[in-house]
């Protein structure tokens, strides 16, 4: 069928949704948006995350020996992973995967092969997406730095950087004048960096996923404010999603509804074990420090950018319910971070101002998002449980959704981000 003659519905308004939605207007399809939110709002992962488009992300968060450091996570409030113990007996079964996933190097080398394709010249292509918006401004690629206390904690970790390397990471590395010569206003604590040349940001996530819905919408797609709750059958054949504000009858649907994705494909026949990692953010609206470019200060393992809001250090792993309270005292560890990393902050207007943000990291266990036809039907689209890097992968994922929608060769080997991985 011609995609002019066909009506898709692209649930969710995040960056996955609203990269996919542009992405199929862009091919003639009939697209409707859903979304209870706006677009880019507080309540997706997609408002308010670390803005890194980083080739290097490619290293999933469990590695061979993590399960050692299980109990330290469960007794140390203050680190940047953290299990909350009353969600421990929900969550275990994520976590045995989680462990297992990545229990060998060959394992942790298999899913950097997988996301350093699905990461494949990312940034270049938000900056095609951004100037075909005509919104140059929302993207950057001037580079993002690493920043070690000195050289033997980057080493401490050459396992991870060794591989990165081996995908083709370009990567320089600064010594301490160097590092400071690059953001003067950076602590002497920090004496050693990682510049990735191609690395890029974006200077606004919630208002990056706005204007690409207004985009959509500029060629023609619908956006409307409803729940999407399942969908309904004819036979084998999808006729219409199905939502809190009734049924949309439709050719095909993209799930792409982030952490809530999972009753959904549950409902298209697959059942996926993803869980939040809960992130935080802080922003500082006037910080009083330039900072050029993005740097991520290894001992917080936080993402420090400037965006259109004030310098934002965003990061922290909480595990526990999508659906528990926020617990800013992880807001806060990034403040004490933020103080620490930028000596030359305003301390009492720092804490005046500074605003906080909580929101949930699609994740599955093996670190890789769910990107495949459903097994109920092959018009129903996987495209949920980007985890640590769905700001980044946006743009790649919308073309795999696009061929797959199309019946093309998607761009990329998709068989790692099968559902039927799970089982
Ligand atoms: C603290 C933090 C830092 C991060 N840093 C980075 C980074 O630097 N770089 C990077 O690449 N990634 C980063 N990420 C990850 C990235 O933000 C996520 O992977 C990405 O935003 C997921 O996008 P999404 O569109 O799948 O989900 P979301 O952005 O969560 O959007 C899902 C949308 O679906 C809607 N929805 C939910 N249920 C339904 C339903 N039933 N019907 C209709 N709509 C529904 C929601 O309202 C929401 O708007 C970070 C995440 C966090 C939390």
């Amino acid at each position: 069928m011609a995609p002019e003659s066909q009506h898709v519905v692209v649930i969710g308004a995040g960056i996955i949704g609203a990269a996919t939605a542009l992405r199929l207007v862009g091919e003639g399809y009939r697209v409707t948006i859903l979304d209870p939110g706006e677009p880019g709002g507080p309540q997706a992962a997609s408002h308010g995350n670390g803005a890194f488009l980083s080739p290097a992300s490619i290293i999933p968060m469990s590695g061979p020996g993590l399960w050692k450091k299980v109990p330290g996570y469960l007794l140390d409030p203050a680190g940047a992973l953290t299990i909350r113990w009353r969600y421990l007996p929900r969550l275990m079964p994520w976590l045995v995967r989680f462990l297992i996933s990545g229990w060998t190097a060959a394992r942790v080398e298999r899913t950097a092969a997988a996301l350093s394709a699905l990461l494949r010249e990312a940034p270049e292509r938000h900056l095609r997406q951004a100037e075909a918006i005509g919104r140059p401004d929302l993207i950057r690629q001037e580079g993002l730095i690493y920043a070690f206390p000195d050289r033997a904690a980057f080493e401490a970790d050459g396992f991870s950087w060794g591989l990165r390397r081996k995908f083709g990471v370009q990567m320089q590395e600064l010594g301490a004048e160097a590092l400071h010569r690059r953001v003067p206003a950076l602590s002497p604590a920090y004496h050693f960096g990682i510049l990735l040349t191609g690395g890029g940001h974006c200077t606004s996530p919630g208002g990056y996923v706005s204007a690409l819905v207004t985009a959509a919408c500029a060629h023609g797609a619908t956006l409307r404010t409803a729940v999407a709750t399942g969908f309904a059958f004819e036979g084998d054949r999808l006729r219409a999603v199905l939502t809190d504000a009734g049924e949309i009858p439709c050719d095909a649907a993209v799930i792409a509804s982030g952490v809530r994705s999972k009753p959904l494909a549950r409902a298209a026949g697959d059942r996926i074990p993803m869980e939040s990692e809960r992130g935080y953010y802080v922003e500082i609206a006037d910080p009083a420090v330039g900072i050029e470019i993005p740097v991520m200060p290894q001992d917080g393992r936080m993402a420090n950018v400037m965006t259109t809001g004030g310098l934002r250090a965003s990061g922290q792993v909480e595990l526990a319910s999508d659906d528990a309270a926020p617990n800013w005292r992880r807001a806060d560890i990034l403040l004490g971070h933020l103080k620490h990393t930028w000596p030359g902050l305003d301390r009492p207007a720092t804490d005046r101002t500074a605003r906080r943000w909580q929101g949930n990291r699609p994740s599955t266990p093996d670190g890789k998002p769910v990107i495949c036809a459903a097994r109920r039907s092959d018009r129903i689209i996987h495209a949920f449980g980007h985890g640590h890097i769905g700001l980044a992968s946006a743009p790649m994922t919308a073309e795999i959704v696009s061929a797959l929608l199309a019946g093309r060769e998607p761009p990329i080997d998709i068989t790692p981000f099968a559902a039927s991985r799970f089982g």
